[in-house]
């Protein structure tokens, strides 16, 4: 059970505990159902969850890692391991004819024959049918897992037929192309310095603060617009059947819209990372620690001056409010407010 447990991605949710427990049980149990689908926001790591849990399945010792089941599964080379995957933008019937061949053929590898379906929602008529039908007369001891970040474009009676599970990824930089949060980092530490020093208000105030952030990240997001659009055309000049282009530009689009709100989350997630490093710092100086332990060590001097005469319950009800408001950035983009309200706070304790 150690890859499954050793998966370092994983938000830490109870939704995300539940599934590997659930996951985990029916490997212990050998109860395994023979169609699942995986949903969530990233196929890279979707595909690596469904590797190991494929491993889990087929390795002796139920996922040690380290036997030949468990390493080749997981660079997804096991001869009875099939990743379906569409070279371009629909997946047709012919990938999954070859599947079905692939799992008509008995094992000459110990375990059981798994396949997985990376893009599940990419799947024309023609193909979702065709998988149905198999879905429907499973192969004997043969194993689906699909893989989706975005389960409304799946036919249904598919959805009905297997195992569902929703997981909550950790997105780290690499998650989202052409961001750059660099220019937040530099001019962020100083923005904050200045917001305190600023009695009187003439330097930066906290909510000048928020505005020069979100003026960043909007143009990152310009960026990124470009590039989807280049694509969007791309497709549309690509010629091929009319239906399946739709299709495909109806899920790109979707998916464009995912990538966006994915690229505020992560900014702003990275701007109360640098605030909660802050506070830290305040906290562990007014705690009596040498500036060496400092996020921000070069604020040493400048923590000890002005931040006094602050309580460590207040700073913790801070740091409080900034994980509070990362809960509140899944299911709202009211970045400004969100910001200006930390800042405006973190601004008060010096006062
Ligand atoms: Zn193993």
């Amino acid at each position: 059970m150690e890859i499954l447990d050793g998966l370092d991605f994983l938000v830490e949710e109870d939704r995300n505990k539940t599934n590997i427990k659930l996951l985990k049980n029916s490997v212990e149990h050998r109860d395994i159902s023979h169609a699942y689908l995986f949903y969530g926001n990233s196929m890279a790591l979707l595909c690596r969850l469904a590797l190991a849990f494929s491993a889990s399945i087929n390795c002796y010792k139920r996922g040690c890692g380290r036997c030949d089941i468990c390493r080749n599964t997981l660079k997804g080379i096991y001869p009875n391991l099939n990743i379906v995957e569409s070279e371009g933008n629909i997946l047709t019937i012919d990938k999954i004819i070859e599947l079905q061949k692939f799992m008509s053929v008995s094992s000459y590898m110990p375990g059981k024959k798994i396949c997985v379906i990376k893009n599940a929602e990419i799947m024309n008529e023609l193909a979702s049918n065709r998988l149905l039908k198999t879905l429907e007369e499973p192969p004997d001891g043969g194993i689906f897992i699909l893989l989706t970040e975005d389960i409304s474009a799946i036919l249904p009676t598919i959805v009905s037929r297997c195992l569902v599970f929703n997981w909550n990824f950790k997105l780290g930089r690499s998650d989202v192309e052409s961001s750059d949060f660099a220019a937040i980092f530099s001019s962020l530490n100083d923005g904050i310095k200045n917001m305190i020093k600023s009695n009187d208000r003439t330097c930066v105030n906290p909510l000048n603060l928020s505005l020069e952030i979100i003026s960043i990240l909007k143009e990152m997001e310009e960026e990124i617009k470009t590039t989807q659009s280049k694509e969007l055309k791309e497709v549309k000049n690509s010629g091929g059947d009319k239906d399946d282009i739709n299709k495909y530009l109806k899920i790109l689009k979707s998916r464009h819209k995912r990538q966006t709100s994915k690229f505020y989350k992560l900014g702003i997630n990275h701007v109360f990372d640098i605030i909660s490093a802050w506070l830290v710092d305040v906290l562990v100086v007014k705690f009596g620690a040498s500036g060496e332990v400092l996020n921000y060590r070069q604020n040493y001097l400048f923590i000890n001056e002005n931040f006094k005469n602050v309580e460590a319950k207040e700073i913790f009800r801070l740091l409080e409010t900034i994980e509070e408001s990362r809960d509140y950035l899944n299911f709202s983009i009211y970045l400004e407010l969100t910001l200006d309200n930390i800042f405006i706070k973190f601004q008060n304790l010096c006062y």
